[in-house]
């Protein structure tokens, strides 16, 4: 594990507009890091251009500037760091962690579509890469919000795509390189990624790269107890009024409401946040009350 200083990271995928679900992890992230007198990061994770919308990532950088939510250090675009995904699935390779794989998704249909070993119907000309996971891989971490989590990731999820067939690096890989190569000591994120934490973790190791500590943040929930509808969650926020966005996320952090009250301005909002920041208050769900987005 790794300890001071203090380094966190927000890393959204160029896929279009933020919105309520990624602005919760830019927030709270960036509360976390300032709250530990540490380094925040933006990092635009563009590996996938069939996934990406042009001009996503400038308009993403635009809506955290406009929240005052400003990078400590250059903003890094995966896009330019094919090198260093190259290098590390080079070497897991070389170490026979690590294997060309020429199944297709019909070719694991047998296995579930989970890889256990190889079943190709035919050679494929660009071969994926795929990490060999061990029999009995069972990984255990202790999520700071969410608590103790395991995963059996040999049974649950299967030897796991490094290179894509198509080319495209693949998110976990590129993902736990960067978070290495960035010094990140803290990664703070939706909890929609928590599945995906296991697999991280047996990269590092296999990498011989430190673990970050985790947190993955409140899973929003309406007013019923439900998963916030994925319309909710996926509502683009409006950049041109940020104060009733960041009170709204606030609110969801489990923070009290009355500290932001007297703020009229990004800038003198963000201050009496950090100052009123309480970790403790953070919930493993979070029940937005109103049920509505900002208004
Ligand atoms: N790029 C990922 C996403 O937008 C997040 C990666 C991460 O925080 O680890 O979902």
């Amino acid at each position: 594990m790794l300890s001071l200083p203090y380094r966190g990271r927000f890393a959204p995928s160029p896929t279009g507009p933020l919105h309520l679900g990624s602005m919760l992890a830019a927030f709270g992230s960036w509360l976390l890091a300032r709250h530990a007198h540490g380094r925040w990061l933006i990092r635009i994770e563009d590996v996938d251009p069939p996934r990406e919308v042009p001009g996503a990532a400038e308009q993403q950088l635009a809506t955290l500037a406009a929240f005052g939510l400003h990078t400590d250090e250059p903003v890094q675009y995966q896009s330019q760091r094919h090198a260093l995904y190259h290098a590390a699935s080079e070497r897991l390779l070389a170490q026979g962690k690590a294997f060309h794989c020429h199944c297709s998704r019909a070719d694991l249909t047998s296995q579930h579509g989970i890889h256990r070993h190889c079943a190709a119907s035919q050679q494929r000309e660009h071969p994926a890469i795929r990490l060999r996971v061990t029999d009995g891989s069972h990984v255990i971490f202790n999520d700071a919000l969410q608590g103790p989590i395991a995963q059996d990731v040999d049974r649950d999820v299967g030897d796991f795509v490094l290179l894509r067939a198509d080319g495209c690096w693949a998110y976990q890989l590129a993902v736990v390189v960067d978070d290495a190569e960035q010094r990140i000591g803290h990664v703070v994120r939706g909890a929609d990624l928590v599945d995906s934490t296991p697999r991280q973790i047996l990269l590092q190791q296999a990498l011989g790269v430190p673990t970050p500590h985790y947190l993955h943040l409140p899973l929003l929930l309406d007013a019923d107890g439900h998963k916030l509808s994925k319309s909710l969650a996926a509502m683009p926020v409006d950049a041109s009024a940020p104060l009733p966005v960041l009170r709204w996320l606030w609110a969801a952090l489990g923070q009290a409401p009355a500290t932001l009250d007297a703020a009229a301005t990004v800038a003198e909002l963000l201050q009496h946040a950090v100052a009123g920041f309480e970790p403790g208050r953070l919930q493993k769900e979070s029940r937005i009350v109103a049920g509505s987005p900002p208004a």
